[in-house]
């Protein structure tokens, strides 16, 4: 490369799958080089197989792209440019180093040692390939990966092409197709792979799904970012939490790590988490808003004010959105049951402490957050309980659980009627479900 030549990377997906997490990550990788070297970046649809790539693949994949935060220089679709390979094609064919068997055309091999110094992995040496001869345009006059690849990598003036360690394999028939064609050979980088925790390959259960998949779960776009990076990069100091224009000013290809990294879904949850708490309140309301709205949770006469209210009341609490859906219910339907982890505390008829609390309760002109606990500890001392015994009950009767916000909190969204009602629903239960202590 002249020094004077801008650096080119491309991202060169096939529209056959969603987008997942390691094609993401190969996608930052390109994206922050690009970015940092102040290059271009160009996505390339590697769209050859006409009857596995499809719109909805290519639609979610371009949409992941942008929703990480990333953009794009330039886009080319490879189906758009049979011509050009079956031009190459025929150069090969003129001088020798291809032939044509049955209606698909053959690359021959002319093997030498192949050596390349990956940016990432250092000096490779190749000594030998699988083959000897290789179809590069199938009968229906499709090109073949390899041969689209080299052909686009190399007019694309492609400067270094990062890519994913299962590819390497390939790298040595790419380098011999550039020779054959007399094209100059880009730099490679080739990003280890993701594992599982346990060191295995990512299955589905384990984190291997798209990234849309982790956008309806209620992950935010850049914790993913943040964290498919640190998963074989790191900003340096025992930093963790990077945004990714904080990123672009400091990657660097070369500190990628060598060796696969290991996928923590703990991990992530707490990244996402952060986020979250990170998040301004304006910001994280309308994140929550939209999120409920795509999953149609809301009640229809949900007030916009008291949604906010409740949306605050979990903001420190939460790995990711979905949570919300499972922790928060309680705040807008009446109908929930009890956890089945509360058994213990519904063993224990408390209907008499209930039942005063609910009197002095529904005393209270100001039913906030700071009167409501003065009263409640009130009662808890003239009863001789530790305030803890009458959390415990009044928490599972306000929400069915044995966890949750904080409880006066919970108590001054809900409303003094709410609270009241719940509280005597408790006390029915208790009473028709235990003996009196
Ligand atoms: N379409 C290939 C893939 O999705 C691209 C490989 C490459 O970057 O060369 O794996």
């Amino acid at each position: 490369m002249k020094s004077s030549d801008k650096p080119i990377v491309r991202f060169a997906p096939s529209p056959t799958g969603y987008l997942h997490i390691g094609g993401a990550r190969t996608c930052l990788f390109n994206w922050l080089y690009a970015r940092h070297t102040q290059g271009k970046f160009i996505l390339r649809i590697e769209d050859t197989d006409l009857a596995r790539s499809k719109q909805e693949y290519l639609d979610e994949i371009i949409e992941s792209i942008k929703w990480l935060g990333m953009d794009f220089d330039e886009i080319y679709y490879q189906s758009k440019r049979f011509d050009l390979y079956h031009d190459y094609a025929q150069k090969l064919i003129d001088s020798g180093k291809a032939y044509k068997k049955d209606d698909a055309i053959f690359f021959k091999y002319d093997f030498a040692n192949v050596e390349i110094d990956d940016l990432i992995r250092g000096k490779i040496v190749f000594n030998e390939l699988p083959k000897d001869e290789e179809v590069i345009i199938k009968k229906d006059g499709t090109p073949t990966y390899n041969f689209s690849c080299v052909i686009d990598d190399a007019l694309m003036k492609m400067s270094l092409v990062i890519r994913g360690e299962d590819h390497i394999s390939n790298t040595p028939k790419q380098i011999l197709m550039y020779k054959a064609l007399g094209l100059n050979v880009p730099q490679y980088a080739h990003v280890p792979l993701i594992m599982s925790e346990e060191g295995g390959r990512m299955s589905k259960r384990y984190g291997a799904t798209s990234i849309r998949e982790y956008k309806q779960e209620g992950y935010l776009a850049q914790a993913i970012a943040n964290y498919l990076l640190l998963l074989s990069w790191s900003p340096g100091g025992n930093r963790e939490i990077i945004t990714l224009s904080e990123a672009k000013d400091i990657f660097e290809i070369k500190k990628v790590n060598k060796t696969a990294a290991a996928f923590s879904m703990d991990k992530l949850n707490w990244m996402n988490g952060e986020y979250i708490k990170k998040t301004g309140a304006q910001e994280y309301v309308a994140l929550i808003e939209d999120y409920l709205k795509g999953k149609n949770f809301l009640p229809e006469n949900t007030g916009a004010e008291y949604l906010k209210k409740v949306a605050l009341l979990f903001k420190e609490r939460l790995s990711k959105l979905s949570d919300f859906i499972i922790r928060a219910r309680f705040c807008f339907y009446d109908d929930y049951t009890y956890d089945d982890d509360t058994k213990e505390i519904l063993e224990r008829n408390m209907s008499k402490e209930v039942n005063i609390l609910m009197d002095k309760f529904s005393k209270l002109a100001n039913f906030n957050k700071e009167e409501t606990e003065k009263e409640f500890r009130q009662v808890a001392a003239d009863l001789g309980l530790k305030a803890r015994d009458l959390v415990h009950p009044v928490r599972v009767a306000l929400s069915g659980k044995k966890v949750g916000p904080g409880l006066f909190e919970a108590m001054e969204v809900l409303g003094k009627d709410k609270v009241i009602a719940r509280l005597k629903r408790l006390v029915d239960y208790w009473n028709a479900n235990t003996s009196k202590q």
